[in-house]
């Protein structure tokens, strides 16, 4: 059996906070209702579809999944252990946000075989906290912690965001100490992008969010790579760390440009080299499903040129870069038969480093990755 990964999508929160473009929606019951009744037959539509598929991770993402009540992650999780194939012990993600997660509801999860949680805490400064318009404090987030380690969480992964508007290098420095307190598993650290439809974005224009400039960003970033590298959580991807054996297995599969099927509103998927993608509007995503029709909205079949080229940037995002032997396995092609002259000029430049079996960005490539992926476009 092919091995796939299974993500699905839960768009609601408490509230949209000031920097995010994902689709979510407020709270509302009857629409989660309706929504969760449409994910659960979308489930049921894909289950002969994956019959020769066997689930090694399940990823619940969102929005704020935590905010269902339990209730609705058991009916989810029963439904997607009676349509598909599950290996013996899938890692099982959910992701919560702090202020969110109650004994009751952490007592179910770890019962239904959510072995990892993900927790999006974004910093340790109240004051920045609520002016990215996040819900909960630092308070909020130790009390949900410390919960779910009482209940036995042994997985849990905290999500950070630097180069956040007031941030100094001090500010990130005093959250990557604290993270360390913690001894957490996994820590994720993106730097803030500002984006369109964002109140983040109408500040930005007006010209007021006092944003770190860019080498102090960098600078941030070198930060986290420093402190969580030298106390055991170690970097394996452009912005996540992990203590050895925590690696989110999920998200390699997005790396390694491997098979995933996502399911609910906005999900993309990966199957048989052909990307797809769920609408973006909720109702059009219900209405898709009552009517019986998969409510893909776009279809992409990719050209084996188009999985090495995808396949190539995805893995060097990989800190032990992209394998020269898993290349030539998987296309049956030499890599520097198909880039070579590219490889030669990224070498050149000091962006890429070649050893006797992978290739990967120098930190200077990491710090301009997105010039180094144009290249193989
Ligand atoms: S909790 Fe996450 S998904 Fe929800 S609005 Fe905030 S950043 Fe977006």
């Amino acid at each position: 059996m092919k091995s796939i990964g299974l993500y699905l999508h839960i768009p609601f929160c408490i509230k949209k906070c000031n920097y995010c473009d994902f689709v979510s929606y407020s709270q509302n019951d009857e629409m989660i209702d309706s929504y969760v009744k449409a994910l659960l037959y979308e489930i049921k539509m894909y289950s002969d579809n994956l019959s020769d598929y066997k689930i090694e991770t399940i990823f619940i993402g969102g929005g704020t999944p935590s905010i269902l009540k339990p209730e609705k992650i058991d009916k989810i999780t029963n439904e997607i252990f009676k349509a598909f194939n599950i290996s013996e012990n899938p890692e099982f993600t959910i992701e919560s946000n702090p202020g969110t997660l109650t004994d009751e509801k952490l007592k179910i999860y770890k019962d239904l075989g959510i072995n990892r949680l993900s927790m999006g805490l974004q910093s340790f400064n109240d004051d920045i906290l609520r002016f990215i318009g996040r819900i909960h404090s630092k308070k909020d987030f130790l009390e949900n912690y410390y919960l779910a380690r009482n209940i036995g969480f042994k997985n849990i992964n905290v999500d950070l965001i630097y180069g956040l508007p007031n941030q100094t290098s001090c500010d990130w420095e005093e959250t990557l100490k604290e993270i360390l307190k913690l001894d957490t598993e996994h820590v994720s650290a993106y730097s803030l992008k500002i984006e369109e439809g964002t109140v983040f974005k109408g500040l930005f224009d007006q010209d007021k969010l006092n944003l770190p400039d860019e080498d102090e960003d960098r600078n941030m970033y070198h930060l986290a790579i420093e402190l969580l590298n030298s106390n055991g959580i170690n970097q394996y991807e452009i912005s996540n760390f992990s203590k050895p054996g925590y690696q989110c297995k999920h998200n390699l599969i997005y790396w390694n440009n491997k098979n995933y099927l996502g399911l609910g509103v906005s999900a993309h998927s990966y199957l048989n080299a052909c990307r797809y993608a769920n609408t973006n509007n909720i109702w059009e995503y219900i209405d898709s499903i009552k009517n019986n029709k998969y409510p893909v909205v776009t279809k992409e079949p990719k050209t084996k040129e188009d999985e090495m080229t995808e396949t190539v940037f995805l893995n060097l995002r990989l800190k032990e870069g992209l394998g020269i032997q898993y290349f030539k396995d998987r296309f049956n092609k030499s890599i520097f038969e198909v880039y070579g002259d590219k490889i030669e000029k990224l070498d050149k430049l000091g962006l890429i480093t070649i050893d006797h079996n992978h290739i990967m960005l120098t930190k200077y490539g990491v710090d301009v990755s997105n010039q180094v992926f144009v290249e193989f476009l």
